[in-house]
């Protein structure tokens, strides 16, 4: 068998971006991540687009890392503020698409 190989310089990568888990501090590329952002006016939404102004925590798409966000208080503490459950809910579904769509 007869294999291409495709040898040569590696293209100049462009830095993706990456950010902090706040559940379990790993380091993942945004778009595996989802923000959660406090809006100035202290509401508290996810941020779909990542365009959201405010201060902003991330999660990855890790329903297991959720539940440990969600026990220890550790997004409250990160955005210093409190999470209603609607906004873990939320979370969790998001999460568990994710997961779902990544195991097809
Ligand atoms: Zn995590």
């Amino acid at each position: 068998m007869a294999q291409t190989a495709k040898k040569g310089k590696t293209p100049p990568q462009k830095k993706v971006p990456e950010r902090r888990c706040v559940g379990c501090a790993g380091t993942f590329e945004k778009r595996n991540l989802i923000r959660v952002v406090r809006s100035p006016e202290g509401e508290i939404s996810i941020d779909f687009t990542g365009k959201k102004s405010g201060r902003g925590a991330y999660l990855c798409k890790n329903s297991a890392c959720l539940k440990k966000a969600r026990k220890s208080g550790i997004l409250k503490r990160a955005l210093e503020c409190e999470i209603s459950a609607e906004i873990y809910d939320e979370l969790e579904k998001e999460i568990r698409l994710c997961e779902a769509e990544a195991a097809e």
